[in-house]
C-alpha cells in the first residue's frame, strides 16, 4: 500500500500536464471530500489541475464555486486523469476514462482500472488514502485541505458509526482535526437539508413496507417526488428494528436506483451484484436500468431472498 501511495505521489509531484480530479456519479462525501482535498494539495503544489465534479446540495459549502469545473468530452492532450472513489470506470462522472488514469478507491469490487491504481477495500474511504496521498506529496496541511478530507472519513463511517471505523479512521481523524478543522460546525453543516427534504420525509416513510417477516425493510421515493438530497432515506429505514437488509428505491429517467445497507451477515454488496451493481459488503447500491418501480421491486424481492437464504435466515 505505502509502495503504492508512494509511486502515486512521485508520479504527480513529477507531472507537467494538465490534472483533471473526476470522482462518480451521485457524489457523496467521500467523493467530493477527497477530490477537492486532492485537488487543494496539488493547488499549492502549484500543479495545472482542474476538478470536474458537480457537488450535490448538502455538500456544495465546502467548496468555492471557482473551485470546480463541468464535465469534458474529451481529455486535453497530455493529460491525466485522477479517478477517486469510483467503483468501476462506467461510474465515473464529467470525463471520458482515457489515456493516463490514476484510480484510488476502496471498493472491493473495484477492477483496478487504470495506470496506475491504489485500490485497498481495507481503507474506510477513499478520503483516507487521500490523506495518505497528501502526507506522502508532503504538503502542508491546514483546515481548507483538512476539511474535505476528514468530511470524506465521517460520511463513508456514518459518522464514525459503522464498523469501518477503525482505530486507523479515529487516528486520522484526530490527526484532521489537530489540523484546525472546526468539528462540531462540519458536523452540523453536514446534516442541514432543505425544506423539501422534510416535506417529502412523510410521503417516503408512508412507502415503508416490511417483507421476509421484517427481515427486509423497503420504501421508495413516491413518483412525481423528487428530493434533492434523498440520499440519506436508506440510512433513517435501515434501523427498523429486526431488519437485517434495507432497500430505497428512486424512480429516474435511466430506471430505478437502489441504496442498500445490510447487517447480520446479509451482504448488501452480493444483493447488488446479482442487481447489476456492486460497492461495500454492508453498503451498496444499483441501477435498474428501463424498468418502473413494481419490476423493480420484483427483482429486489428475488435477489434479496436469494441472499437472505444463502445468509442461512430463510
Ligand atoms: P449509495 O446507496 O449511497 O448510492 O451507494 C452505496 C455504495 O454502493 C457506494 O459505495 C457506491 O459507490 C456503491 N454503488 C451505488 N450504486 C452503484 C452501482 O450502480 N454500481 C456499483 N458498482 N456501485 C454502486
Ligand atoms: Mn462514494
Ligand atoms: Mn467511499
Amino acid at each position: 500500500y505505502w509502495e503504492k501511495v508512494g509511486t502515486v505521489a512521485n508520479t504527480l509531484r513529477e507531472l507537467e500536464g494538465p490534472i483533471l480530479i473526476v470522482s462518480h456519479v451521485d457524489p457523496d462525501g467521500d467523493a467530493i471530500g477527497s477530490s477537492l482535498g486532492l485537488y487543494r494539495a496539488l493547488k499549492v503544489l502549484g500543479k495545472k489541475v482542474s476538478w470536474i465534479a458537480d457537488p450535490p446540495r448538502y455538500l456544495r459549502f465546502l467548496a468555492r464555486e471557482e473551485e470546480y469545473s463541468n464535465p469534458v468530452e474529451r481529455l486535453p492532450p497530455g493529460a491525466t486523469l485522477v479517478v477517486l472513489d469510483a467503483a468501476e470506470p462506467g461510474r465515473v462522472a464529467g470525463a471520458p476514462v482515457e489515456g493516463f488514469v490514476i484510480n484510488i478507491d476502496h471498493h472491493g469490487t473495484n477492477p483496478r482500472f487504470g495506470y496506475l491504481s491504489v485500490v485497498d477495500p481495507s481503507k474506510a474511504a477513499t478520503a483516507q488514502i487521500v490523506k495518505d496521498l497528501i502526507d506522502a506529496l508532503g504538503v502542508e496541511w491546514n483546515p481548507e485541505i483538512a476539511t474535505p478530507v476528514l468530511t470524506g472519513l465521517i460520511t463513508d463511517t456514518g459518522n464514525f458509526r459503522f464498523a469501518n471505523t477503525t482505530p486507523e479512521v479515529l487516528r486520522t481523524a484526530a490527526e484532521l482535526v489537530g489540523y484546525g478543522v472546526k468539528l462540531a460546525e462540519l458536523t452540523d453543516r453536514l446534516q442541514w437539508r432543505p425544506a423539501s427534504y422534510f416535506k417529502a420525509l412523510g410521503a417516503v416513510l408512508s412507502t415503508v413496507g416490511f417483507h421476509f417477516g421484517g427481515l427486509l425493510v423497503t420504501a421508495h421515493l413516491p413518483p412525481g417526488l423528487n428530493v434533492e438530497d434523498s440520499d440519506d432515506f436508506v440510512g433513517l429505514i435501515r434501523y427498523a428494528e429486526g431488519s437485517q437488509i434495507a432497500v430505497f428505491f428512486r424512480e429516474r429517467e435511466e430506471g430505478v436506483k437502489l441504496s442498500i445497507r445490510s447487517r447480520g451477515g446479509v451482504s448488501a454488496q452480493a444483493v447488488a451484484v446479482r442487481l447489476g451493481g456492486g460497492g461495500h459488503v454492508p453498503a451498496a447500491g444499483a441501477t435498474l436500468h428501463g424498468v418502473g418501480l413494481e419490476e423493480a421491486y420484483r427483482r429486489v424481492m428475488e435477489a434479496v431472498r436469494e441472499e437472505l437464504e444463502h445468509a442461512g435466515y430463510l
